[in-house]
């Protein structure tokens, strides 16, 4: 188990991913080098963020 470094919950690192999770996880590998530090819900929050307000980052 880990910590997550946003919200500080406790979560799976090996569970079962959303596709929205899949995406934050991918993020923060590229975007914010903070890959398997946070949790899938945290995770999928930034991907919905990144699809909503983030076209900037696309380039
Ligand atoms: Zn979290």
């Amino acid at each position: 188990m880990k910590n997550c470094t946003l919200c500080g919950k406790e979560f799976d690192e090996a569970a079962d991913r959303s596709l929205y999770a899949e995406a934050g996880e991918w993020l923060a590998g590229e975007v914010w080098q903070d890959a398997g530090e946070l949790c899938p819900l945290c995770l999928e929050n930034r991907a919905k963020l990144v699809m909503m307000y983030g076209h900037e980052i696309n380039s």
